[in-house]
């Protein structure tokens, strides 16, 4: 597929994006968004026309089984989100709302959001340590990726490397809260650059949580890369049907810098194929790129 051009094509459209990190200020960051995907030129043209018209196949709302063939073979087959809006790039009106919020592999970034007021039916509250004991909605998962990483701690555990989590699930409403407070206190622009858009943050699938060493140390920070946690994390997570959801190098395509903490539960089929690949989600959803 041809990045290149659709990167060229987005880039000249004005389709800003900035990175955020997703912790650091409470907010993963956010954008605009959504929907799962429009293939290498379907992409484009979406991009550039902020109306995204086809959507290759492999459709990243998936169930949680299948798996989705990348690009290869499907290309455009599909049920985008019909309106062709004349959206602002980057703006609250380019957003795409994602088709099946409630599978386990929709794609959620700047560019695809979930429907307003969304909220997983199946929430519950995985059995792991995190670094704050409260019982909190930020502790909460869906059933299936919070068993999922009860797993993947007691995996940790076994090769000496006591994790916590930091945050979790976060609410459609309690985004908009930290966005909204955001906007006041340094304007909408600069507000954009490092907190999410409410629907696109990819804590509130309940499929994303952002990890620490059990002390706490460097959470949802920078520094955090250099841990023993964050190695064990990069080596081990895609056993346990996690993806490091922002990989180094790649915020040009996922919209966010690295962040080694943030997990992304999408299931072990498509974990392990997006780690035998080498790509971002994204990419293996051909997917046109966040950031450029
Ligand atoms: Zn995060």
């Amino acid at each position: 597929m041809n990045y290149a051009r659709t990167a060229v094509i987005a880039a000249a459209a004005g389709a800003l994006l900035l990175l955020a990190g997703c912790g650091g200020k409470g907010g993963d960051s956010a954008a605009t968004t959504g929907s799962p995907s429009p293939g290498a030129t379907a992409g484009a043209s979406a991009t550039a026309s902020a109306s995204p018209k086809t959507t290759p196949s492999p459709s990243p709302s998936g169930s949680a089984t299948k798996t989705p063939s990348p690009s290869s073979s499907a290309k455009p087959s599909a049920s985008a989100p019909s309106s062709p809006t004349t959206a602002k790039p980057g703006g609250e009106d380019a957003l795409q709302v994602v088709a099946k919020p409630d599978s386990i592999t929709v794609l959620v970034n700047k560019q695809y959001a979930l429907p307003k007021e969304y909220e997983p039916s199946d929430l519950v509250y995985p059995n792991v340590a995190f670094t704050f004991s409260e019982k909190l909605p930020k502790r909460m998962m869906r059933k299936e990726a919070a068993a999922a990483l009860e797993t993947l701690f007691a995996g940790a555990k076994k090769d000496g490397i006591a994790l916590a989590g930091v945050s979790a699930y976060r609410s459609y409403a309690t985004q908009k809260t930290l966005f909204d407070n955001y906007v006041k206190q340094d304007g909408l622009e600069k507000a954009r650059q490092y907190s999410a858009y409410p629907g696109t943050s990819e804590h509130e699938t309940g499929l994303a949580i952002d990890v620490s060493g059990a002390d706490g140390k460097c959470a949802a920070t920078d520094c955090f890369a250099t841990t023993k946690e964050a190695k064990w994390l990069d080596q081990h997570v895609t056993e346990y049907g996690f993806i490091i959801r922002y990989p180094k190098g790649k915020d040009a395509i996922t919209g966010y810098q690295y962040e080694p903490w943030h997990l992304r539960y999408v299931g072990v089929d498509v974990s392990k194929a997006i780690a035998a690949k080498g790509v971002t989600m994204e990419e293996y959803y051909n997917a046109v790129p966040v950031n450029k």
